[in-house]
């Protein structure tokens, strides 16, 4: 009996291969490896390209320009107290996602089994 794949969303947020589950998908912060360890997937299929950025700034540019336009607009602080606020939530809103953001869109490419559009004119 094949053994049941996991969940592309808890395996890709844990940054492990969409097919066993098991193996790490990333190496450094967000280089994609060559294959899975545990179970051999070629991971040259993962392509996430700019998608787990775009969904960062997305992200971080809401919680951070809304925070930041609250609190100048309730406290009226210096400029050099917005940078001292607002660079660490930067750096936090968008290092801390961006590995898991990056292991969900290849798991679920995975599973949905997305690839780049072809056409049939292409096809010999
Ligand atoms: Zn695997």
């Amino acid at each position: 009996m094949a053994e049941l794949q996991p969940s592309p969303i808890r395996a890709g947020l844990a940054c492990r291969c969409p097919r066993c589950g098991k193996g790490k998908l990333l190496s450094g912060f967000l280089e994609v490896r060559p294959n899975c360890e545990a179970c051999g997937l070629d991971y040259s299929f993962a392509d996430a390209g700019d998608g787990p950025a775009i969904f960062v700034i997305m992200l971080a540019g809401f919680v951070v320009v809304a925070t930041a336009l609250i609190v100048e607009v309730k406290y009226e602080p210096p400029l050099w107290l917005h940078a001292v606020l607002w660079t660490p939530l930067i750096l936090a809103t968008t290092l801390l996602p961006l590995r898991a953001l990056k292991g969900l869109m290849i798991a679920l490419q995975y599973h949905h089994k997305a690839a780049e559009g072809r056409s049939d004119r292409d096809a010999p």
